[in-house]
């Protein structure tokens, strides 16, 4: 996936900065229906996938110097990835397993599932290009052969907490890429398939975060008043704002929760870390009618600051480090720290001559010998853990 980027101009067109305090002029709408009522996080355990943790013990194994550090890791919960119509075979495995932790352990135990498989995903990069093309009535076979499929699972599990990120980077790239044909293209299909799942997903268990980027794509004052605007459009579609629990932010990428590096890269963006982004796109997102909503950062990679030279690289960024161990409540506002990426997949193949080569994961800030999007890049694994901060 593309995991917010800034490689488009458009990214760039910026206000004057009216600090980071809100201070858009538009209020659309009427009162605002409240939000949905819990944090979903608060009080609950934490479903730990198994293949995530063979992942790390084998690489532990093969690392028997540093194996317990590794080790570590694995004590931490992932989200598992719903990223092609097939995957979905895997997802009564994983609630079933959610499901028995939960027996074992007395605390009902949340899984955190990711949600991608728009068409003409990644519409504005190449890494995570998926499988359906609206050109191919890509909107009707994620509607049908997506989302019900996944719908149905979810009911087939009522008794557990589940936790939606719902489309990475979609309604972000509806907000600044419109310039680009292939998102231009998925407009339609992009609003309407999410309107849908955030619809279909309206059960008494699942709790839905609408993917928001990033400050470092969406901080500006002009694109957080977009990406508000097509929330709203959205959500109007979907029944209101209270059909959903919130927004995650650094979905996959890189930002770090409150250092200020954002600063000295793009000293207009008036929010230069994610804990600053998730304050003002709160503020600004009440002026369009969204209340009481909680916000998710993913953690998983954001640990280190200083890595990039530019805050738009998004693929395998080299020296990054683990972040924050995910947890409920770590700041008034914020529901969740979690790691949504899976720490030691990677975003990207960095060989030109490979399918879905997209440049920024062969560019100066990108890891090298990365293999496909997804995939187990056991250096960069190692790495993020020599570099995790917090330490593991
Ligand atoms: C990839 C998915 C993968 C996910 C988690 C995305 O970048 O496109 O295939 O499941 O990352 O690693």
């Amino acid at each position: 996936m593309q995991k917010s980027i800034l490689t488009r101009s458009t990214l760039f067109v910026i206000l004057a900065a009216s600090g980071c305090a809100g201070g858009i002029g538009e209020v659309g709408g009427n009162a605002a229906p409240e939000g949905s009522a819990r944090n979903p996080f608060k009080d609950v355990a934490f479903f730990l996938n198994p293949a995530y943790t063979a992942s790390v013990e084998a690489t532990a194994k093969r690392h028997p110097d540093e194996a317990a550090t590794i080790r570590k890791v694995a004590q931490n919960p992932t989200a598992v990835w719903l990223d092609a119509i097939s995957a979905i075979d895997k997802l009564p495995g994983w609630l079933d397993e959610a499901k028995k932790q939960q027996d074992a352990s007395g605390k009902p135990t949340l899984t955190m599932v990711v949600v991608y498989d728009l068409p003409n995903r990644d519409c504005s990069a190449a890494a995570s290009a998926g499988e359906l093309k609206v050109a191919q009535n890509g909107e009707e076979r994620y509607k049908k052969e997506f989302i019900d499929p996944i719908t149905a699972v979810f009911k087939a599990h009522p008794n557990q907490p589940i936790a939606v990120v719902l489309e990475p980077d979609s309604l972000g790239n509806l907000a600044t890429n419109m310039d680009l044909p292939m998102c231009q293209e998925a407009k339609g299909a992009y609003k309407n398939g999410v309107a849908y799942a955030i619809k279909s997903f309206a059960l008494p268990n699942v709790s839905v975060y609408l993917d928001a980027a990033h400050s470092g794509w969406l901080g500006w004052d002009d694109n957080r008043a977009k990406i508000a605007r097509v929330f709203k459009t959205v959500l109007n579609e979907a029944g209101g704002p209270q059909m959903i629990r919130g927004f995650a932010l650094n979905t996959a990428n890189y930002t770090s929760l409150n250092n200020r590096d954002g600063a000295i890269l793009e000293p207009t963006n008036p929010c230069p870390n994610e804990l600053s982004y998730a304050k003002t796109l709160k503020r600004t997102l009440e002026l369009y009618g969204f209340k009481n909503h909680g916000f998710i950062i993913d953690t998983s990679r954001n640990g280190k600051g200083q890595i990039r030279k530019k805050w738009g690289s998004w693929c395998n960024v080299h020296g990054a480090g683990l972040g924050e161990r995910p947890r409920a409540e770590p700041e008034p506002g914020v529901d969740a720290y979690f790691w949504v990426k899976p720490p030691g997949e990677s975003d990207g193949v960095s060989d030109p001559k490979q399918p879905r080569y997209d440049e920024m994961c062969g560019g100066p800030d990108a890891a090298k010998g990365a293999p496909q999007a997804g995939q187990w890049f056991e250096s960069y694994f190692v790495d993020l853990v020599h570099n995790a901060n917090p330490p593991l």
